[in-house]
């Protein structure tokens, strides 16, 4: 009897749904495609299992349980001490991180962010253009649903380094575009797509995106 409780009490707690924080707080430039991003994550997330919170209010991180934490085309600086302390021992605690585009245009003046979390920040684009992405690891669930030479458009983001202690998944032309990383106990995802509203209708970079969630919900 003892021992069908403890089972049934294990499947609850596998079964249990993951919450999905996504925050596209913005203090700079505001990417238009920002709702229609929130929308795809959501039915993303929510096929995968997820329940989502979508905000765009900081506060929520004081105040939430939460699996994953998504920067959705974020900018500037949006956050305080507080806040980003709590989401450095979230991540080193276990949790999962997603930032798409612009994530890498967030938060210059919290080093933790930049060379630990993300890997990167942004440093230029040139203008919207079709390009190849290449896939560098097909072993990865947010890769191996691509093919081995993905072409799209996007706005193609140059960074100030070659993200350390990270696995490179894409690259185009010889740039990094989208890599992942275990930090202490969590782990922490980066797409460099993501600038445009008809992206996220794109079935390839959904996969992708499901990819990412699922790798960061599913440790
Ligand atoms: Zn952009």
């Amino acid at each position: 009897m003892v021992r069908c409780l403890i089972i049934l009490i294990f499947l609850a707690g596998c079964s249990a749904p993951k919450t999905v924080l996504i925050i596209s707080k913005t203090n700079g430039y505001r990417h238009a495609s920002i709702e229609t991003g929130v929308i795809a994550l959501t039915e993303i997330a929510t096929e995968l299992g997820c329940k989502v919170i979508a905000t765009e209010d900081t506060l929520i991180l004081n105040n939430t349980n939460y699996d994953v934490l998504v920067f959705l085309n974020t900018t500037g600086n949006i956050l305080n001490n507080e806040e980003r302390e709590l989401i450095r021992n979230f991540v080193e605690e276990g949790g999962g991180f997603l930032g798409i585009h612009s994530a890498a245009d967030t938060e210059y003046e919290w080093p933790w962010f930049g060379e630990t979390l993300l890997g990167a920040w942004f440093v230029r684009h040139p203008p919207i253009s079709e390009e190849i992405i290449y896939v560098v690891n097909d072993a990865h669930p947010a890769t191996k649903c691509l093919p081995t030479k993905w072409k799209c458009t996007d706005e193609w983001y140059v960074y100030d380094r070659v993200p350390k202690q990270a696995t490179l998944l894409l690259q185009v032309n010889d740039h990094p575009i989208a890599w992942c990383s275990e930090i202490e106990n969590g782990r922490t995802f980066y797409t460099g797509r993501g600038h445009t509203k008809e992206s996220y209708k794109e079935t390839l970079f959904r996969e992708h995106l499901r990819g990412a969630l699922s790798w960061l919900t599913n440790k």
